[in-house]
């Protein structure tokens, strides 16, 4: 299905894409920041928001291969990505099937503009695919999902949604941020498009606002032909800049999965903690299918402190891990959903959906996890008090 590269995962992290420094023969990529380039007599047109100057063609290259896809596309950030890419395929009349829980700025975007626009949409009663199968309808053009999800980290089964999707013809997208390339490549289960705010793991460092999507070439192109009059075209420093973080994805990502893992299975023990939710542990309701489909299970888990014990003042006491609102950095973070993301909700649709006011969302780190252990144990012990 997706195309094959001779490479391993950490060579193509470290040099598939990069641009041969033919002047000076430096080790790395030159930057070319140049908005103006000659147009008389050259194979390419290049300007910055055709997507096409040397570091973003270069780097389209390194997504391409991460992805096991053809070709990809680099955004100015996630939502960029997001938005471009639904809209390459929907038009007025057209109707698309999006999973229950997504990205706050997804649902966001589909429910307060697709109106405009003509196109139809509904939301999957639950994450099973007989509540996909039930919502397709004969003008329905895109499925899109998002595992794990956000943030009690629900696995959808991407095979049974690429199999019902195909049988009609129908292109399904993935929002893969939560488990990066790492940890998954959807098109091995046969999902065709696959979007990434690079913001958060391609990233890594909580300093880039990017976004990527990697598909065929023809895919590709139909939303290069929408994305160059959009114009949410990315920076060529800051394209520069998401090449060096993804030379060390693997390494990071790898040990932020492995740490998390380590802190599931403490947080899952200690008589403070109600309940947590992690893909990577077998009390998960979901295991079975993460073991399918992940290669480890991801940074990102999610638990509920005991009712007595006050989240906010949990955060607001730890040392080491920083309250955060965004996640993926090399640094732990941890934030209240409450209060952020399903903040708008309101109390009774946050219920509803498994939301509690005393559920974090942690983003681990690659620190040492006996460190962040003792930094939990010392607020705990002083929020008990
Ligand atoms: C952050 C995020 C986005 C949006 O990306 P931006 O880079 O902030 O535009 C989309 N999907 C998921 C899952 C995210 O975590």
């Amino acid at each position: 299905m997706g195309t094959s590269n001779k490479y391993g995962i950490n060579t193509i992290c470290t040099h598939v894409g990069e641009i041969k420094d033919e002047q000076f023969k430096g080790a790395i990529s030159p930057l070319y920041m140049s908005t103006s380039y000659n147009f008389d007599n050259v194979d390419v047109k290049r300007y910055p928001r055709y997507f096409n100057t040397p570091n973003q063609e270069a780097l389209c290259k390194k997504i391409a291969a991460l992805e096991k896809m053809e070709a990809g596309l680099i955004f100015g950030s996630g939502m960029a990505a997001i938005s471009t890419t639904l809209l390459a395929f929907l038009k007025k009349g057209d109707h698309v099937i999006l999973q229950e829980t997504l990205y706050g700025g997804t649902y966001n975007f589909v429910v307060e503009e697709f109106d405009k626009f003509g196109i139809e949409y509904t939301f999957t009663k639950s994450l099973a695919i007989e509540d996909f199968n039930s919502e397709i309808r004969n003008n329905t053009k895109v499925i899109f999902i998002e595992t794990p999800s956000n943030p009690l980290m629900k696995i959808v089964d991407m095979k049974a949604v690429a199999d019902l999707a195909k049988n009609y013809d129908i292109i399904t997208m993935i929002d893969n941020t939560f488990a990066s390339p790492i940890n998954q490549t959807p098109v091995d289960f046969g999902i065709q498009v696959v979007i990434h705010s690079a913001t958060k793991y391609m990233g890594g460092h909580s300093d880039i606002l990017a976004g990527v999507v990697a598909a065929s070439e023809e895919h590709v192109q139909r939303i290069w032909s929408l994305a160059k009059n959009l114009g949410g075209s990315l920076s060529d420093f800051t394209v520069w800049m998401l090449e060096r973080s993804l030379k060390t994805m693997n390494l990071r990502v790898k040990r932020q999965s492995k740490n998390a893992l380590k802190m599931a299975k403490y947080l899952e023990n200690h008589n403070l903690i109600e309940k947590v939710y992690y893909p990577g542990l077998k009390s998960h309701d979901n295991y079975e299918l993460a073991k399918k489909q992940m290669k480890y299970f991801g940074g990102m888990l999610s638990f509920e402190l005991k009712e007595h014990i006050d989240s906010m003042d949990f955060q607001r006491n730890l040392n080491l891990i920083k309250p955060s609102m965004s996640l993926a950095g090399v640094e732990s973070t941890m934030l209240s959903p409450s209060q952020t993301s399903h903040a708008l909700l309101g109390p009774e649709a946050r219920d509803e959906q498994g939301i509690k006011d005393g559920l974090v969302r942690f983003s681990v780190g690659i620190e040492e996890t006996k460190d962040l252990i003792e930094d939990i144990e010392q607020s705990l012990k002083k929020v008990i008090q």
